[in-house]
């Protein structure tokens, strides 16, 4: 292009209202950003095909090369006719930002930053903002759970069940601030059990609304405790689990004042409970559906709290990427 030309449209866009300006600009950035180092795809490549490369969709493993897309292999699968790439049920699968922005606003999870606050810093809108927080989130949930062994603290902690930005609301919608409708614990509280042993290791699940029951403790620690003594308060549903379960048990009895038995007490998991809401709190009452997601986030940084927050971000997203989940923005926002 002529010289002059570029002037003409450099003198065009001084002119322009800053909004048009700022749009100009991430338009030119989004063109001009390389696409996915090839370092880090390497890296993701390899977390992800650990166990041999095979097709996203069916798992198999007859698989061609099938060209090239923007600079990546496409890969067409002999069994079920599908084509993939190396970021096909990842979070990075579709975006049109580069790893830089999303190593950048890993940084910002690790942070436990805003959706507001990290769209600022890494320069991308809202909306984006919030999908990639649950792209990230939504994969490392379908990472195995923890196994705990030892000591094995469990404890139920209670949320106020929450619609906020539900389009389909079931009840009148509730204001911050307001308080439950009910005293006590009632089907409005979301029940989230904590489990952890001495090493810290942690499992952390939405089991249901009100009172935790033995099928539900079933569904967050089945084939997750091994070798280890179940310590918990005396309610009822943990004593049918570990019965059933032939688990050892010892319940403490905190209203008839036995809060603690020689080793036995719930100190580490009412202090991790007691962190997880003191964590959750600015993000002003999180929607009941978002909220397993916060757990695992929470997990995360909880588990990381001395790490350097390079070395946070780095683990979320390569961790994000090992398993095959594929989240679209239409199931994020169903409700
Ligand atoms: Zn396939």
């Amino acid at each position: 292009m002529a010289v002059p030309a570029v002037q003409q449209i450099a003198q065009v866009i001084s002119q322009l209202p800053p909004l048009d300006q700022e749009f100009l600009y991430r338009r030119l950035e989004r063109l001009l950003q390389p696409r996915l180092s090839p370092q880090v795809v390497v890296d993701f490549r390899e977390k992800r095909f650990a166990n041999g490369f095979s097709c996203p969709h069916c798992q198999r493993t007859h698989i061609h090369r099938h060209g090239k897309y923007k600079d990546r292999w496409r890969y067409r699968c002999v069994d079920c006719g599908k084509t993939f790439n190396d970021a096909t049920a990842s979070p990075l699968a579709g975006t049109h930002y580069g790893i830089d922005r999303w190593l950048k606003y890993a940084k910002c999870m690790s942070q436990g930053m805003t959706i507001r606050q990290s769209a600022q810093d890494v320069g991308i809108s809202v909306p984006t903002a919030f999908y990639w927080r649950h792209k990230i989130l939504t994969a490392l949930r379908n990472l195995p759970k923890s196994t705990l062994t030892g000591i094995v603290e469990a404890d139920e902690t209670f949320f106020l069940e929450s619609q906020k930005g539900s389009r389909h609301l079931t009840r009148p919608a509730r204001y911050s601030g307001d308080k439950a409708p009910l005293r006590g614990i009632s089907h409005h509280q979301v029940c989230v059990l904590v489990a952890r042993d001495r090493q810290t290791s942690t499992v952390s699940e939405v089991v249901g609304r009100g009172r935790v029951t033995a099928e539900q403790i079933g569904t967050a620690l089945d084939g997750v405790l091994h070798d280890c003594v179940l310590c918990t308060d005396a309610a009822s549903a943990y004593r049918t689990y570990a019965n059933d379960k032939k688990i050892p048990l010892e319940a403490l009895n905190a209203r008839r004042g036995v809060k603690k038995r020689g080793i036995y007490h719930l100190g580490n998991v009412n202090s991790y409970h007691s962190r997880l809401k003191r964590w959750i709190r600015p993000f002003n009452g999180v929607s009941t559906k978002y909220l397993p997601n916060y757990l695992v986030w929470f997990q995360r940084i909880d588990s990381t709290n001395n790490f350097p927050r390079n070395v946070v971000a780095n683990r979320l997203l390569h961790h994000s990427h090992t398993p095959m989940v594929f989240t679209t923005t239409k199931r994020l926002l169903s409700p």
